[in-house]
């Protein structure tokens, strides 16, 4: 007897067939004497129209009660598929983050998981029930409904697999597993049997949503068995994220991720003297605006163009931070680009081997993309690139890498 944490997304509980199609899967998996949890999100497109509804009321809506607004997603799905398990004959009770008490911190909207109460839950399980769990929902230490960020289901699902120590965290989606590739961008993408934590962690964090970023922090921090599945079918392993075993044959790339929420913010002709870095960056840090890349040129005539990029919802936000920098230290101009997209090849390989980085400009120059910026980790390569090619980009280091081909014997 195992237990199961299994998460279901949006599209799995789609319509009221596909949630019977969930319930029918928890009853297969408790007929073979496993516990199961299940987690599910909101009806796919459901988050979207209730910020919508917000929105129209409030540009900025209240964080406090867009939480409440969107947590209702949730509270619909985990009634709805109680009712289909318990259709099916199968003892079941839903709980929404609050009733479980996923203790959280107070950041309305991108709340982080402090502490999970488990007690209810383990005794509804030795009691036979199926535990269906409200995802991307939790509450602070004063009562107030919180989320966990968009696609937070992912990390609860995690979260409470840790929690109750569960053999296994199964995340159903519509696809059949981690790709090499988005395979809605890419279709010759292939599934990976295995994906190592830090690079599904590098996946996540440049633009991979198929699993959140924190659901793969924690699945890495408290060793968390975790596996991506389509709901969609009856069989097949999908792909299982596991711990880097030394000597394993590894690919040099494992696979392409590319985002398009970062804008690029330069600042021209700043005297090239030290500190200048600091005097940008500082006020920029003390705006709480992240930086992720950063590129300096040092140009003929003495001065440097600074550039780096931002999340896209901060770009206005720093350029008026960027504009009282340009006067105080004497730059000519400040330029603001949101018309870029990031693009980025994984692999724990790339430690081995060399000539990574050359062979993926080459395929670029080969198309004719041009590269706007770099940055470079130990197991990762992502370039800036015009918004308009990054499509062509990622098929064409997809197939430079050989990801369209099958993994060699
Ligand atoms: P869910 O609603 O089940 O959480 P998401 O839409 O959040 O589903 O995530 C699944 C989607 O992630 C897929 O439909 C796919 O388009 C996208 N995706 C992006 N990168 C990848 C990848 N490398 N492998 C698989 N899917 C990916
Ligand atoms: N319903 C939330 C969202 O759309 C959480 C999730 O689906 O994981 O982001
Ligand atoms: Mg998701």
């Amino acid at each position: 007897m195992a237990l199961i944490v299994q998460k279901y997304g949006g599209t799995s509980v789609g319509s009221i067939e596909r949630i019977r199609n969930v319930a029918e899967r928890v009853a297969k998996f408790k007929a073979l004497g496993h516990q199961v949890v299940a987690v599910v999100s909101a009806m796919s497109g459901e988050t979207n129209r209730l910020i919508d509804l917000a929105k129209q009321i409030q540009k900025e809506p209240d964080p406090r009660e867009l939480d409440v607004l969107l947590s209702t997603g949730e509270q619909v799905t985990i009634a709805l598929l109680a009712m289909a398990l318990k259709d099916l004959g199968l003892r079941a009770k839903s709980y929404t983050g609050g009733q479980v008490r996923i203790l959280t911190d107070d950041a309305h909207t991108k709340a982080r998981i402090l502490a999970i109460d488990e007690e209810n839950l383990r005794r509804d399980l030795d009691s036979g029930h199926v535990v269906v769990v409200a995802g991307f929902q939790g509450v602070d230490a004063a009562g107030n409904i919180t989320t966990l960020g968009r696609g937070g289901s992912d990390t609860t699902g995690v979260a409470l697999a840790a929690a109750l120590k569960a053999d296994e965290c199964q995340i159903y989606t519509d696809v059949d597993g981690v790709y090499t590739t988005d395979p809605r961008i890419v279709p010759e993408a292939r599934r990976l049997k295995t994906i190592t934590f830090e690079e599904m962690l590098e996946m996540a964090s440049l633009g991979s949503k198929v699993l959140q970023i924190r659901s793969v922090e924690f699945a890495g921090k408290y060793k968390v068995k975790l596996r991506v599945l389509s709901s969609f079918e009856d069989e097949g392993e999908g792909t299982l994220i596991t711990f880097e075993e030394e000597n394993m044959e590894q690919p040099v790339i494992s696979g392409i991720a590319f985002n398009r929420d970062e804008a690029k913010l330069t600042i021209v002709g700043v005297p090239d003297r030290p500190g200048i870095a600091a005097h940008i960056l500082g006020p920029i840090a003390e705006a709480n605006i992240d930086v992720d890349m950063i590129v300096q040129n040092v140009g003929v005539d003495g001065t440097t163009d600074f550039s780096f990029t931002v999340h896209r919802n901060e770009l206005k936000k720093a350029m008026d931070v960027l504009s009282m920098v340009k006067t105080a230290i004497g730059a000519r101009d400040v330029l603001g680009d949101d018309k870029i997209a990031k693009v980025s090849i994984v692999g724990v390989g790339m430690r081995t081997h060399a000539g990574i980085a050359s062979k993926m400009f080459k395929a670029l120059a080969d198309e004719n993309i041009n590269i706007q910026m770099i940055s470079t980790s130990e197991i990762k390569i992502s370039v800036v690139v015009d918004d308009k090619y990054m499509e062509l980009a990622v098929r064409a280091l997809h197939q430079a890498f050989g990801l369209d081909q099958p993994a060699s014997a």
